[in-house]
């Protein structure tokens, strides 16, 4: 299928030249011309705007950091959907406000192009290895029709969650409780530390138990190292809970927990660690009470 790719930054990347190793024809564009030089060199054409990466696609994948860069790129000047052809789709697979989603997917209708939202989960390992889990929202026809050629091309796993916007509600909800799970590891290794207990022994005694997670598995042996190379920064954290924020309040959903996290993750951008992975929350409670946990 002939494919234009829009942002080719650390999960565009790997997404597009999973989709060329499954036969794909892609046309590709990144603002940042070098970005593009990867995938090009993988056998994608290389595209002078989001309009002309458009121009002879069946199918469009947005992969950008959030609403203004999704909406610059698709409904803007030279923009996708300035290219698209009626008939042809967009797949946005970046994680944005459900809002936005709803709002370009009506710009899209009224050029006959129909939409997806389809954030992502899994970071860049999995976007690399093609076992994403894909979150997706908006026309379920759509949704049957690309699921196996197009995104489990991507990801391991893509389930339909609901109407358009439903895929980021999904994503929302994902990122507020991998935020959470982080804060409360910090949280609970500082306690340890501060006990005088060793937080290895903690995490070795614990995994397996109910407090075992994902989360606990991938972000602890960081915590232990004091090594917080991303993986998934903080600034990255901020911008979803910003738009999990905005969609509580607008749904009348107080958010609590999330509100915490957040002054965490500012406190931590605003002395500097905001490109740090969010495992750095450690760093926050190490502040507090005055130990590492490395
Ligand atoms: P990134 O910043 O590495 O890449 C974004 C790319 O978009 C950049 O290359 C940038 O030049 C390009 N871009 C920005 N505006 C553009 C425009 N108007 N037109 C064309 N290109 C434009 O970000 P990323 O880490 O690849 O994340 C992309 C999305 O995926 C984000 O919404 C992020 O929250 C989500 N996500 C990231 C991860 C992760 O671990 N990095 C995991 C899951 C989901």
């Amino acid at each position: 299928m002939k494919i234009g790719f829009i942002g080719l930054g650390i999960m565009g990347k790997p997404m597009a030249k999973n989709l060329l190793r499954a036969g794909h024809q892609l046309t590709v564009f990144d603002i940042v011309k070098d970005a593009m030089n990867d995938v090009v060199a993988a056998g994608a054409a290389a595209a002078a705007s989001a309009k002309d990466a458009a121009l002879s696609s069946e199918y469009i994948i947005t992969m950008l950091p959030n609403s203004p860069h999704v909406k610059t790129a698709v409904l803007g000047e030279n923009g996708a959907l300035q290219g698209a052809r009626r008939g042809c789709a967009l797949i946005d697979m970046s994680s944005i406000a459900p809002g936005a989603s709803q709002e370009i997917a009506a710009e899209c209708a009224k050029a006959g192009v129909r939409m997806l939202d389809a954030p992502v989960s899994g970071g860049e390992p999995k976007a690399i290895d093609g076992t994403l889990s894909i979150m997706a929202g908006g026309d379920k026809d759509l949704f049957e029709s690309v699921k196996d050629n197009i995104l489990l091309k991507m990801g391991a796993s893509a389930v339909y969650c609901g109407g358009i916007g439903a895929g980021n509600t999904t994503k929302l909800a994902n990122q507020i409780i991998v935020a959470c799970n982080i804060a409360a590891l910090a949280e609970a290794l500082t306690l340890a530390k501060k006990a005088g207990v060793d937080p290895g022994r903690v995490f070795e005694a614990i995994k397996g138990g109910l407090a075992g997670s994902t989360v606990m598995n991938a972000k602890t042996p960081m915590m232990l190292s004091g090594d917080f190379k991303p993986g998934f920064r903080i600034d990255l954290h901020i911008k979803d809970l910003a738009n999990a924020l905005e969609t509580g309040h607008s749904a009348a959903s107080p958010l609590p927990l999330t509100s915490s996290v957040m002054e965490m993750f500012h406190a931590l951008r605003a002395s500097g660690a905001g490109q740090d992975d969010h495992s750095a929350l450690a760093k926050y409670y190490e502040k507090l009470s005055g130990v590492k946990i490395s």
